[in-house]
């Protein structure tokens, strides 16, 4: 199996992302699993996303592993009467990466490009790596605007940078291949996550785009990870519902592993 991105020499990356799931128990014991099966996993960045009132708890069992945590999101203001949110400010120190435009928050919440672009900074700026999320939904890959659709939200997430920060990994994310149990095809995964290498590209030049990582989401299991991370544009995953289970999770990441990471 090859290392995913091997050639160009970039770190593969497996995000998972537990949404509104765990109880506190589940989730300091799914947390205590994934430490036993994959701290020290070479030549990979794991990371988890487990719901806000866990990270602490995460970050804390995680302490002096090799598994980090980040938050699913975050609000772009330092501090303020901004009641319920909490700021990318002040998870830094308990969390490592932010999520930034996930499908769900742009549908579910609402968030528009705009306010993709302000996490994003300040995520950046909280001294924390965005992983952020891009992708179409089924009718508008119908209409053939699946392109359009990355570089419009691409550019706008990344409008305010004037290079690309190699903390910002993005993750290509068909939204009618998320929570359906079947993943895009390798080739509609290569193809979604080479439409983001040339966006990069066009914007802030070939060598930021060599040098970018960029992963595939939606569906991934533990049976499709290997070859959806072997894409020559793909550095790894960002993965939903497989991520709640430990075996399973850590199975895409040592599929994602070059070499299985022995
Ligand atoms: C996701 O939520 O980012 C995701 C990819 O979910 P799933 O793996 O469950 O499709």
């Amino acid at each position: 199996m090859p290392a995913a991105g091997g050639v160009q020499g970039r770190r593969p990356l497996v995000g998972g992302n537990w949404k509104m799931h765990t109880t506190r128990e589940e989730a300091r014991s799914l947390v205590r699993e994934l430490r036993s099966e994959l701290d020290g996993l070479e030549g990979i960045d794991i990371v988890i996303f487990p719901p806000a009132p866990w990270l602490a708890d995460a970050h804390d069992l995680l302490a002096g592993s090799t598994l980090r945590v980040g938050a699913q999101h975050a609000h772009w203001e330092r501090s303020g009467a901004f009641t319920g949110a909490v700021s990318a400010h002040q998870l830094a120190g308990v969390v490592d990466y932010v999520l930034v435009g996930h499908s769900e928050r742009r549908q579910l919440f609402h968030e528009c490009d705009r306010a993709t672009a302000r996490l994003l900074g300040a995520a950046l700026a909280a001294g924390l790596s965005p992983l952020l999320a891009v992708g179409e939904t089924a009718a508008e890959r119908d209409r053939g605007e699946a392109e359009a659709v990355i570089e419009r939200q691409l550019l706008a997430a990344l409008d305010g940078l004037q290079r690309l920060d190699g903390r910002v990994a993005v993750a290509y994310e068909p939204v009618w291949a998320i929570g359906r149990g079947e993943s895009a095809t390798p080739s509609q995964a290569e193809e979604g996550c080479a439409t983001v290498r040339r966006i990069v590209a066009e914007r802030f030049g070939a060598d930021a785009a060599a040098r970018a990582r960029v992963l595939y989401g939606g569906s991934v299991s533990a049976a499709t990870a290997g070859e959806l991370a072997a894409l020559p544009s793909g550095d790894g995953a960002l993965v939903g519902g497989a991520s709640l289970r430990a075996a399973e999770f850590a199975g895409i990441c040592r599929e994602v592993a070059p070499s299985g990471g022995g």
